[in-house]
């Protein structure tokens, strides 16, 4: 099958991401995530990846506990794992699993170095993809595109939000992770659901009829 100029565009921006060491990190075992799609409309920016997600044999985003969450949340709008992964570019605001964190309680947060030096790589993926709807999850991916707010003000709303690639639309969704307590409190479920069913009208809106499973 012929490839699109975007595909191309993709492998080779793929290609250089995949060895970058451009923050410093050393470790060998530690690898930037990578997205197989190659024709997206969508793009999905999360945080950093985990340990499980950044090794040699693994690579993908949302592969460990959290997108286990995230993805049984998109399940709940009919879109399942493997045609998201194929159709929503997922990118991150640094690519590499940053280490634990010092207190011993989850990953440590990417210094404000190493996110400058991983941005050059989203705003070539915003410029190449033109994304029509980009979704930020969690608050270190929010800001990138929504300037900083309180969750509640933002999650379960549509945003039209300017970047390096042109516009989008933005609908932000909270970090799926067990240390977020946020997305426990019964209101803020709400918040959630609101924010799940706009991300399935739009891709409803933006994928065959048979990459949204519609619910009856
Ligand atoms: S975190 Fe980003 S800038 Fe740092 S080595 Fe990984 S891909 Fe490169």
């Amino acid at each position: 099958m012929k490839q699109t100029k975007l595909a191309l565009a993709l492998d080779t921006h793929c290609a250089a991401l995949g060895a970058c060491r451009q923050c410093g990190h050393k470790d060998p075992g530690v690898v930037p995530i990578l997205s197989p799609a190659r024709a997206p409309t969508v793009m999905l920016v999360g945080q950093a990846p985990g340990q499980v997600e950044t090794s040699e044999g693994e690579r993908r985003a949302f592969a460990g506990r959290a997108g286990k969450t995230m993805f049984r949340w998109l399940a709940s709008i009919g879109v399942d794992e493997a045609t998201f992964r194929s159709r929503v570019y997922i990118a991150a605001v640094t690519r590499c699993y940053p280490g634990a964190h010092p207190s011993g309680r989850g990953d440590r947060v990417p210094s404000r170095f190493e996110q400058e030096q991983c941005n050059g790589w989203l705003e070539s993926e915003l410029t190449l993809i033109k994304p029509r709807l980009i979704v930020p999850v969690g608050k270190l991916a929010i800001e990138k595109f929504l300037p900083p707010s309180s969750l509640d003000l933002i999650i379960g709303k549509v945003h039209d939000v300017e970047h390096a690639g042109g516009r989008s639309r933005v609908i932000p969704l909270p970090h799926p992770s067990g240390a977020s307590s946020w997305v426990n409190l019964p209101r803020n479920r709400a918040l959630l659901e609101r924010a799940l069913g706009l991300l399935g009208a739009e891709l409803a809106e933006l994928w065959p009829a048979s990459a949204v499973r519609r619910s009856a």
